[in-house]
């Protein structure tokens, strides 16, 4: 996009805001479809907590894209998107048995990452088929030699008790349907995916029934520069020729699933704040920005570093800057960055704010959720209106006269009385 589409967006729409590009999203959906055009059956499901707007996630259904879901409220966004749900998995950690049958009842399918659940779902529904998120226990050393290690992580079944598995599965008759990894990491050693990958074709050959093996996700996206990123394109070629071999030993043709988030949605995504105040401190000079981590907290969250650029002076001399947010709480954006000279009423234009920023946002400091923009075919499409104080206290109750005011005036206390 252009900084002065971007720039008119914000005038129009308001600061902050947030702009996603419907062409980016599509050509990484096919730049990913592309990559494994060597297996005969694939199935990407868009992991909607990255960024779930409902026309977000119609862009994804019109794709071919299927969607993997976290909550009985993201299936109920699926479905009202107009997912089949056949189309949508339900991949949650630690949830109850009543949300996982809820999900079954709307005819989601359903992915169980522990054995005490697996249990009891198949007890009850033996029916209904599930499948089983492994955990392989791999993980990328330092310098990146595959090491076992992930033996702590909450998400999966280990597959060290897999012996068990097969006993509730024997004992119940159940259907397991699929296996599924997804380790939450990035990728950026094929050959430890690669790694990840025959555990699980190992792990696939007790199950006879299988219609899918899912990879999850972990392809990473470049977020400043000299960034690594996934080569999505070797990966797809090494894989697929792996998982044709497998299905060759299996003797099924099976569909090779994965659950993009961030590598769909996050490089389409830029976020708009305006310059409030410029201030100079002995040290440092601040860009304080009309925003702060209630719109956009991974920085905080987890230290990821997001471009920021001056839209307003692209040309201008760089220099040395901090920015921050409004936030009453140290909340920085970017600790002294070269940025194009900062003037107060700036806009400054935050990248990759596609994947898991405005479904972070938060109301802390009772200020609004900024709105939503779909740049689609060279139009802006407001697709999230700006929050109002109806919206901060639309779930709150009044308790009335429950507390009278010590400073309220004596009239409106003889009213109360
Ligand atoms: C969050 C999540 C994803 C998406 O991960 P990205 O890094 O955004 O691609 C996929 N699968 C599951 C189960 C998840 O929880």
């Amino acid at each position: 996009m252009r900084n002065a589409d971007l720039i008119q967006i914000a005038n129009t729409f308001g600061d902050p805001v947030y702009v996603y590009d419907s062409e980016k999203i599509i050509s990484q959906f096919h730049r990913l479809t592309n990559a494994f055009s060597g297996v005969r059956k694939l199935q990407l499901n868009y992991a909607a907590k990255a960024l779930s707007n409902i026309a977000i996630l119609k862009l994804m259904n019109s794709l071919g894209s299927g969607l993997d879901t976290v909550s009985i409220q993201e299936v109920q966004l699926g479905l009202l998107a107009g997912f089949s749900p056949e189309s949508i998995i339900f991949t949650p950690n630690g949830v109850s048995l009543e949300e996982i049958e809820e999900a079954a009842q709307l005819g989601v399918r359903i992915n169980i990452d522990n054995l005490s659940i697996l249990e009891q779902f198949g007890t009850k529904h033996p029916d209904i088929p599930v499948c089983v998120r492994i955990n392989p226990h791999v993980m990328a050393g330092g310098n990146s030699k595959i090491s076992v290690g992930h033996i702590d992580s909450k998400f999966g079944i280990s597959i060290h008790q897999i012996p068990h598995l097969l006993r509730i599965v024997e004992l119940t008759k159940m259907n397991v349907n699929g296996i599924h990894m997804h380790t939450g990491s990035d990728i950026l050693d094929i050959d430890v995916f690669l790694y990840a990958s025959e555990i699980l074709f190992e792990t696939a050959q007790n199950f006879k029934d299988l219609d899918f093996i899912d990879f999850g996700s972990g392809f990473k996206v470049p977020y400043k520069e000299g960034d690594i990123e996934t080569n999505v394109e070797e990966l797809g070629k090494k894989l697929s020729d792996h998982f044709n071999a497998f299905c060759e030993t299996y003797g099924k043709e099976l569909t090779l699933a994965f659950e993009p988030g961030k590598f769909l949605v996050s490089e389409a995504g830029q976020f708009l704040a305006r310059v409030n105040v410029v201030k100079q401190t002995t040290s440092t000079v601040f860009a304080s920005i009309d925003t702060g981590f209630n719109h956009l907290i991974r920085p905080m969250l987890y230290g990821a570093t997001h471009q920021i650029n001056n839209i307003s002076n692209p040309e201008g001399r760089e220099r040395y800057y901090s920015i921050v947010g409004y936030i009453c709480e140290t909340d920085t954006f970017a600790s002294n960055k070269r940025i194009n000279e900062i003037s107060e009423g700036d806009i400054l234009c935050f990248n990759n704010a596609g994947a898991y920023c405005f479904t972070m946002a938060s109301n802390y400091n009772s200020r609004f959720r900024p709105p939503e923009v779909l740049w689609h075919e060279g139009k802006a499409i407001l697709i999230r209106e700006r929050e109002t104080f109806d919206d901060l206290i639309k779930h709150q109750v009044d308790v009335k006269d429950l507390f009278v005011s010590k400073t309220a005036s004596k009239k409106e206390k003889a009213a109360v009385k």
